[in-house]
């Protein structure tokens, strides 16, 4: 058959397939849209989860009667006006939105410029246009779809229920309302309110003036289990928010991305932040977070895709050193504030009866670390190995009469020990507070420490295997696992090329046992291919130490001395990331002196 050229509503048809994947898609092009306008008040109202109708509202710049015939053409578009696609500065810069949607559904754009006398209107209903002709409105742009794919049965038939589909219109208001605090939002389903944001005053700036919009977004939970973070490397800057340790969630829906102003959606960002949590997560969990990247734009390539929610960095690299790097200092700085849910969580089971509203209870807020001073007379914990040898005073602190309050001493931030119950948890007291700690994990996550230090002062102890071992690769995966050899060799893993598709071990980390080698490499070669990187051999190691330091650490059920017990406490403050164990659990959580006077209602 001859090749022929596509007609132009054909080549729009197949544009919108890449463009126009359901409601949700439609809305984000239309937000976009509004916002490039530079709208400060955006609704978006709904039928039957925008199967039926989605109507856009802006106060923006609105387009003029002939640019209105203009701007439902392919490829047409106000805003590459250097013709550079190194130096995009809107969400939109492709052309291909209101051409794609006209091509599906029945589009309806009514606009009126600020300041001129009317509007003006067209329509495009399943590629069929109809001439621009005046109507009215208020300044600004209403974009009206009807019928969204009532051109293109076959996608029809792929569009879910009304719930998921609403699902993913307010996730995509979400990801577009956390990059604009300064415009406000609103979204209507059947004239009932969905969700109504509004615009943040603009004589905020950075994360003053994101943290509102972040408050409305995802809530106060959220901002009460969160640190702000702020770094800069040479041109590339990192700021937003990230939330504790203790306050995880079971899938990365939570982590936001925002690249120069853009939502994206970027594994190796995902992986980087899974690596920066690594030491205090759970495997299975995954933090939230709220991040925004910006970097020069000819550092970034933001047309990789249609949908426009992929970016490629330049230097992907440095993205994702920055990224870890400041966020586990910021974690680790900020060890001692333990989440706040869980306080509350706690508080929940404390009251007396639920009528006692927000008793205000904040368990171990941040405590900068000068709080700390470590009285080196007290310092009888030995650490020489990993057993917990009491010092002199051997009486069980459970037994009765041995909780004697002693003169509190303030200086130290988790107190001094009262009591150990059940022989599980201490008890401590300062002037102002009740610390509970969980013994096992405490202690847990002291080893862990340890043990993580030794390997970074000591370095990785390797073990030379009597038989190298062959290990057969995926096809495509040795070549470019060996370029890492040397990399690899830092971490105590030897290797040399053995054939096309194999390696030959010939060194593995002391730590790592040999049934384990020929899995570690298959994972470490695949994350290599598609990472570029090998920080999975440093996260198995650091499971390894998780493992043992769990084995040999003190054990729910064993009686400990005040002394003991204190050693333990000392030790807790001079150690980074005690706040939790290694799986993310809190070793310790506390009482204000003040929250237990509202609890018994004494204020
Ligand atoms: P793009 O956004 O990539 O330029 P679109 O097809 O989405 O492509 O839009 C085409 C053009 O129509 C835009 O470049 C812009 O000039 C104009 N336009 C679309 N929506 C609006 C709006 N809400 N307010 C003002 N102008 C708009
Ligand atoms: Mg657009």
């Amino acid at each position: 058959m001859a090749i022929r050229v596509l007609p132009e509503h054909m080549i729009n048809v197949i544009a919108a397939g890449e463009v126009i994947e359901r409601p949700a898609s439609v809305v984000k092009e239309l937000l976009e849209n509004a916002i490039d306008a530079g709208a400060s008040q955006i609704s978006v109202m709904l039928e039957n989860a925008g199967k039926t109708k989605i109507v856009v509202n802006d106060n923006g710049c609105g387009i003029s009667p002939q640019d209105l015939a203009l701007a439902i053409e392919r490829h047409a578009t106000s805003k590459l006006p250097g013709d550079d696609l190194s130096d995009v500065a809107t969400l939109g810069f492709r052309g291909e939105a209101l051409p794609s949607i006209g091509a599906i559904a029945k589009l309806t754009i009514t606009s009126r410029m600020a300041g001129a006398e009317a509007a003006w209107q067209i329509e495009v209903h399943g590629g069929k246009k109809s001439a621009v002709h005046p109507a009215s409105l208020n300044p600004g742009t209403m974009v009206e779809v009807g019928d969204i794919f009532f051109a293109t049965p076959a996608r029809l038939k792929f569009l879910k229920s009304d719930a998921t589909e609403l699902a993913h219109i307010i996730d995509i208001v979400n990801r577009l309302a956390l990059i604009a605090p300064k415009i406000g939002f609103s979204v209507q389903h059947r004239e009932r309110s969905l969700l109504r944001y509004a615009k943040i005053q603009d004589n905020l700036l950075g994360t003053d003036l994101y943290q509102p919009r972040v408050l409305q977004v995802i809530g106060q939970e959220f901002i009460s289990n969160s640190l702000t973070v702020e770094a800069q490397r040479e041109e590339l800057k990192l700021w937003g928010f990230i939330g504790l340790p203790t306050y995880h969630r079971s899938n990365s829906q939570e982590q936001y991305f925002f690249v120069n102003n853009r939502p994206v959606r970027d594994r190796q960002l995902q992986a980087a932040i899974r690596v920066a949590y690594q030491d205090v997560l759970p495997h299975d969990r995954y933090p939230a977070t709220i991040l925004y990247l910006e970097m020069p734009s000819d550092q970034l390539d933001v047309n990789v895709h249609p949908a426009k929610t992929e970016v490629r960095f330049r230097q992907a690299d440095r993205v994702r050193s920055l990224i870890i790097s400041s966020l586990r200092s910021r974690l680790m700085q900020n060890d001692v504030k333990t989440a706040n849910t869980i306080g509350q969580q706690a508080i929940d089971y404390f009251k007396p009866n639920a009528a006692v509203q927000n008793p205000g209870l904040v368990f171990a807020e941040k405590a900068p670390a000068q709080q700390f001073s470590w009285n080196a007379s007290r310092a009888s914990f030995s650490t020489q190995d990993n057993t917990f040898y009491p010092p002199q005073d051997n009486s069980p602190a459970s037994a009765p009469g041995s909780s004697t309050l002693s003169p509190v001493e303030p200086e130290y931030f988790l107190g001094r020990a009262v009591a150990q119950i059940h022989r599980t948890y201490i008890v401590a007291q300062t002037e102002e507070k009740v610390v509970i700690v969980d013994q096992h994990a405490a202690h847990e996550r002291l080893i862990y420490e340890k043990m993580k230090n030794g390997l970074q002062a000591e370095g990785v102890k390797r073990q030379a295997l009597l038989i190298p071992e062959v290990v057969n690769l995926p096809q495509g995966r040795a070549a470019i696992f060996i370029e890492k050899a040397a990399e690899l060799s830092k971490l105590g893993l030897t290797i040399e090329p053995f054939g096309v598709d194999a390696v030959l071990v010939r060194e593995i980390p002391a730590l790592l046992g040999r049934e384990d080698i020929t899995q570690t490499i298959l994972d470490l070669a695949e994350q290599i291919f598609e990472n570029g990187e090998s920080w999975i051999i440093q996260n198995h190691l650091n499971e390894i130490c998780g493992t043992l330091a769990c084995h040999s650490s003190i054990r729910a059920g064993r009686t400990l001395s005040l002394n003991e017990m204190d050693a333990l406490l000392r030790q807790m403050e001079q150690t980074p990331n005690s706040s939790q164990c290694n799986h993310g659990r809190p070793t310790y959580i506390e009482l204000k002196r003040e929250d237990m006077e509202k609890l018994f209602g004494r204020r």
